[in-house]
């Protein structure tokens, strides 16, 4: 059984194939021009991604070494994300689909995010907590099957993903600055500068109020000192990453206490950040817990994921059909 797999949430044209549940390819054209613009722009995501979606199918039709008429299914990303972005990878999707006369398969991208873990061993046991960080949201997902999912935790604003990026850009450092934080905070004194955690009830988040404290406080050092970020900028990395990881773990913790699971996962593209990674391990260490953490290449959107969910989805038998439509603010279900 062959599934093609589409993904074009955001800013990464992606297909994959999956044959029985195995990932036999998976493309990721990423996109640059958004850099220059200190952001993804919608527009020129869209017309992006019209460009890489033929050449990024082909090759990982090339690389399964599948054809078109040896597949089963055609899955894509339905939402949420960016609808121009989303547009074309579902429109692509479900033309071939009718060309081929094999079913739709749609897919919600923060579930896909959280099944990457069945990809590849050692796959976690059922019910864990899946703590999904990523450029547009924080969840903490309490996962009972490979399709039944609930959120019993999420930001009330941004994203902690947003909150690296944007924390970056005040330290000119360029989009997406997640992954540069993460490498200047390598070498520097994560208790250099300490920042107050914000109060949330409960499993929530919130990211606005530490991005205003960081702000602020660049803000007050530079007026006393002009060179004060590039002086310390390792330092300055190192105490604003182990702020935003500190409030994450905090709540992780508190989730799994008020659950009792111990099987605890983490995806999304902020769990490639290796101080994440090293201190869910160490905690998990601690507290007895059995830690999932994604190969990278399944961290940052992919069409592996897609396909893995898709694959799940096919066995439910859970099709959809030409009037399927994308959907930027896609509602979790379960
Ligand atoms: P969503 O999945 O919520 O729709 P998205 O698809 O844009 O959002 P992903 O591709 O899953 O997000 O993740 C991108 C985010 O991950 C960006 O905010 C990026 O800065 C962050 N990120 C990637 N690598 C790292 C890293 N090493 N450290 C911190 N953040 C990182
Ligand atoms: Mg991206
Ligand atoms: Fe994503």
């Amino acid at each position: 059984m062959n599934i093609l797999a589409i993904e074009s949430s955001c800013d990464e044209t992606s297909a994959a194939v999956i044959t029985n549940g195995k990932i036999c390819s998976n493309v990721v054209a990423t996109q640059l021009i958004h850099t220059q613009y200190g952001g993804v722009v919608p527009e020129l995501a869209s017309r992006a991604h019209q460009q890489h979606i033929v050449p990024v199918v082909d090759k990982a039709l090339t690389d399964a070494k599948v054809g078109k008429i040896d597949l089963d299914a055609i899955a894509f990303t339905q939402g949420p994300g960016l609808l121009g972005a989303l547009l074309v990878g579902s429109s692509f999707a479900k033309s071939m689909a009718l060309g081929l006369g094999i079913p739709l398969i749609a897919v919600h991208h923060m579930q896909a995010h959280v099944l990457a873990h069945f990809i590849d061993d050692p796959r976690p046991q059922f019910p864990f907590l899946c703590l999904t960080v990523s450029g547009g949201h924080t969840q903490i997902v309490k996962v009972n099957g490979p399709l039944q999912m609930e959120i019993i935790g999420e930001t009330r604003d941004d994203a902690v993903g947003e909150a690296f990026d944007k924390t970056a850009k005040l330290l000119d450092l360029p989009y997406p600055g997640g992954p540069l934080i993460d490498k200047h905070a390598a070498a520097g004194n994560p208790q250099a500068y300490p920042f107050p955690l914000p109060e949330m009830p409960g499993l929530d988040f919130s990211f606005s109020g530490i991005k205003t404290s960081f702000l602020y406080f660049l803000q007050k050092r530079v007026r006393e000192n002009p060179d004060f970020i590039h002086e310390n900028l390792d330092d300055i990395c190192a105490s604003i990453q182990f702020t935003l990881i500190d409030i994450l773990l905090k709540k992780l913790k508190r989730a799994s206490r008020e659950t009792g699971i111990k099987e605890i996962a983490i995806a999304g593209g902020v769990s490639a950040n290796s101080g994440l990674r090293k201190s869910l391990t160490e905690l998990g260490s601690q507290l007895g817990w059995q830690v999932y953490i994604p190969a990278f290449e399944y961290c940052t959107d992919n069409a592996a994921m897609i396909a893995m969910a898709a694959h799940f989805k096919y066995l439910a038998n859970d099709f959809t059909d030409q009037t399927a439509s994308p959907l930027a603010r896609m509602e979790f279900h379960s």
